[in-house]
């Protein structure tokens, strides 16, 4: 590993403390070993009857456990050392969100390298392509090593790079050269492939680039705030030219998978041969190359989901998260924390800039402006001139509850399609229909295991109903299950329903339909059919959506708005104004754009102000009742979740938070409580639900209290009900 030449080893002391993966929140202490220790080495250790992979991360002269009752480590791994820069984010990391270090430890090594020591370099060597330093002796100058000298022969006559392949090298003698520095890796640039020229950036683009440029090599975050298609991909591009060209290395977050192939393209072709993916849908074997050359310093840039922070980098020299707003940063369960939060952390820690990008900025993002001094950069036109689309509503009270489509939308679709446009359907329930009832007693079928309704769905062998929660399966039914009437009718329409309605309206263009009940493979042949522009309409869920280009795409509708205007979240404004904003991006993106939003609430003030003022005004005024109120990020929030079979159980043990408080009050000073209340849905899977929010001024203080907490329900184990907390929750209800 690169670090391990410059790193000391642990002090020699008698205890080894050790990060576990086990969900218990502490480290334990074995023997030390008399070899030396590195803190972030992979060790093999015995755990109750097994034996587990921790990682070092102190040593220590006393235990808690009786002195003759530690234990020996079994073997210490001598490579995939973590390194200390990610081990001091995720230590941290553990402590903040309150979870298990053990367990957060884990996210720092690829799958493969968490369970056994493996021989994986070997041939991460031989895929390398290597070239002969200066210092080669001249040959022949190896007699006494033969097959080195073959090697390096070979090497000095090509006149390009040659990997271990071809250079019929095996790892050990690459290792050997490699150690007498007589050979270097060098990236090959790919096939041929040279590099596309960066654009001349407009001024705002350019004003952005130089405040990244002057907050090099110190911490800065920088909110990059610019509609979609405004440029700030090819600022970023820009950014990390200029980050390479001193040597270092670029780290760029995405939120999800669906959204690496295009920029990888894009990103490869400005950095061909230097750009590394990962995420949770590559190939494990590719995960863990890309790991390595990341460590080895051989990467310079690393494009990648939630994950990918915890990528060693060691010349890390710019952290950029695309798309910051989004919810997928954010882990939902296990370990639950926040890759862009964290991501900001880390920034902070190696001393480096942070761009966060965004069309619609989280608002915490926006307050961090006035709260901690984030730079904030606008890029507020498109650079090719092209106009930002108009806005209209379509007011669906006039019509019957049978339709959906608003004469006024129909009309602009047929123009638009009769003038060789696309047109885009966003529809934010995939299936046929969200709900069936009997037309006589208003019975809903709902699913056994949860507080939901089964929701009707088509496939090419016919109608099935399916529970979007737990994943249950079964037949229409042919009664009310109340009053057997046989009267039951469908209610409200999702993407199959558009499917089907859109296409017999508009018989001669071509549809597809894209949600997540069409297969990955299927949905990225039908983005090639869209990007073609061989299909006129497109429906589907909020997957349309996400950075996909569609430069055909003039008309977009909202097919209902209102699902999301009366949630209890307070979160939910802010949600369904970043859903709207983004849906309406993909509208002409090459030429003169139009967005529909149709709905039966058109004087809703907040459709009213983000239509009228747009994003920026609408942030304003939500930060300001949340700052009215109390609620992040002018409050800090924590929540318990509890679960269990047994109805009252999960509520009875957070009720004890509530006693707890009652004889602890000056702990709890300033902290309230919220609850303990069902969320939304309290039962799902067979389980019922309870949460109880903790709300607090002072971070400090909450996350006494949570520790106070946690230590109580860890001390007794609870059998039958299952616990979480979350820091900074996202989704509350
Ligand atoms: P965003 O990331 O904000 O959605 P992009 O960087 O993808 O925006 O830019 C949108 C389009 O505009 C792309 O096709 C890109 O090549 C083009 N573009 C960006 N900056 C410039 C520029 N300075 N001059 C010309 N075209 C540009
Ligand atoms: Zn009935
Ligand atoms: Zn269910």
């Amino acid at each position: 590993m690169p670090d391990s030449t410059t790193r000391k080893p642990l002090p020699q002391k008698a205890f080894l403390r050790v990060a576990v993966p086990v969900p218990l929140r502490r480290l334990f202490d074995y023997r030390m070993p008399s070899i030396p220790v590195y803190r972030g080495q992979r060790i093999r250790i015995p755990f109750g009857k097994r034996q587990l992979l921790g990682i070092a991360i102190d040593s220590c002269d006393r235990t808690e456990i009786d002195p003759d009752r530690v234990l020996s480590v079994t073997e210490v791994l001598s490579e995939a050392m973590i390194s200390e820069d990610i081990l001091d984010l995720l230590l941290w990391a553990s402590g903040y969100y309150h979870h298990p270090p053990g367990e957060a430890l884990v996210l720092a090594l690829p799958p493969s390298l968490r369970r056994r020591k493996s021989v994986f370099r070997k041939s991460s060597l031989m895929d390398q392509f290597w070239q002969a330093t200066p210092d080669a002796p001249a040959l022949p100058g190896l007699r006494r090593a033969p097959r080195q000298q073959a090697v390096l022969e070979a090497l000095m006559r090509s006149s390009r790079p040659l990997d271990g392949h071809a250079l019929k090298a095996t790892s050990g003698i690459l290792r050997k050269l490699l150690d007498k520095h007589w050979i270097t890796p060098v990236e090959p640039l790919e096939s041929g492939l040279i590099p596309e020229q960066p654009l001349v950036l407009n001024q705002e683009q350019a004003d952005s680039l130089k405040a990244i440029h002057q907050a090099a090599g110190s911490f800065q975050c920088l909110l990059l705030e610019g509609v979609t298609g405004s440029g700030k991909t090819e600022v970023y591009l820009q950014a990390i030219d200029d980050c390479l060209e001193r040597g270092l290395q670029a780290l760029v977050m995405i939120p999800e998978i669906g959204l690496t192939s295009q920029l990888r393209s894009r990103f490869e072709l400005r950095f061909p041969g230097r750009v590394g993916v990962i995420h949770s849908g590559i190939p494990e074997k590719d995960r863990r190359t890309v790991w390595f050359q990341a460590a080895e310093g051989r990467l310079s840039v690393l494009l990648g989901t939630r994950t990918a922070l915890f990528t060693p980098l060691p010349r890390l020299g710019l952290i950029v998260i695309d798309e910051e707003h989004d919810g997928s940063y954010r882990q939902g369960d296990g370990f639950r924390y926040s890759a862009r939060d964290l991501a900001v952390k880390y920034a902070g820690q190696r001393n480096i800039p942070v761009i966060l990008g965004s069309a619609t900025p989280a608002l915490e993002t926006i307050a961090n402006v006035a709260l901690k001094g984030y730079r904030h950069l606008r890029l507020s036109q498109r650079p090719k001139g092209i106009p930002q689309p108009r806005w209209r509503i379509a007011d669906l009270r006039s019509l019957p509850e049978s339709r959906r489509l608003a004469d006024f939308t129909a009309h602009s679709m047929e123009q638009q399609l009769a003038a060789g446009n696309q047109v885009l359907f966003f529809v934010n329930r995939r299936g046929l229909a969200p709900v069936l009832m009997c037309k006589d007693c208003g019975w809903c079928y709902d699913c056994v295991d949860c507080d939901a309704r089964m929701v009707l769905h088509r496939r090419s062998s016919g109608l099935y109903m399916l529970c979007h929660h737990c994943g249950a399966q079964t037949r229409v039914p042919g009664q009310c299950a109340l009053c057997k009437s046989a009267s039951l009718i469908e209610v409200g329409a999702g993407t199959q329903k558009f499917e089907a309605e859109l296409q017999q309206r508009f018989p001669d263009y071509e549809l597809l339909r894209i949600d997540s009940d069409v297969s990955p493979a299927r949905r990225t042949e039908l983005f090639s059919r869209i990007c073609d522009g061989r299909s006129q309409i497109l429906v589907g869920t909020n997957m349309l959506t996400k950075g996909h280009d569609f430069p055909h795409l003039t008309l977009t509708v909202i097919a209902n708005a209102d699902a999301g205007l009366f949630s209890p979240d307070f979160r939910a404004p802010e949600r369904i104004s970043q859903a709207i904003i983004q849906v309406a991006g993909r509208a002409g993106r090459s030429s003169s754009g139009e967005v529909i939003i149709q709905t039966r609430h058109p004087d809703h003030p907040l459709l009213l102000s983000l239509l009228r003022e747009g994003y920026g005004a609408f942030a304003r005024k939500n930060l300001q009742e949340r700052l009215q109120h109390r609620l992040p990020p002018y409050a800090h929030l924590a929540v318990f979740r509890a679960e269990a079979r047994v109805n009252q159980a999960a509520r009875r043990l957070l009720m004890r938070v509530v006693a707890y408080r009652r004889q602890n009050a000056d702990e709890f000073a300033g902290v309230e409580l919220w609850g303990p209340i069902a969320p939304a849905m309290e039962k799902k899977f067979g389980r019922f639900h309870q949460q109880l929010v903790l709300c607090a001024d002072s971070r400090r203080r909450l996350h006494r209290v949570l520790g106070l907490v946690i230590q109580k329900f860890e001390a007794e184990p609870q059998r039958s009900v299952r616990w979480s907390v979350e820091v900074d929750p996202f989704d509350l209800y």
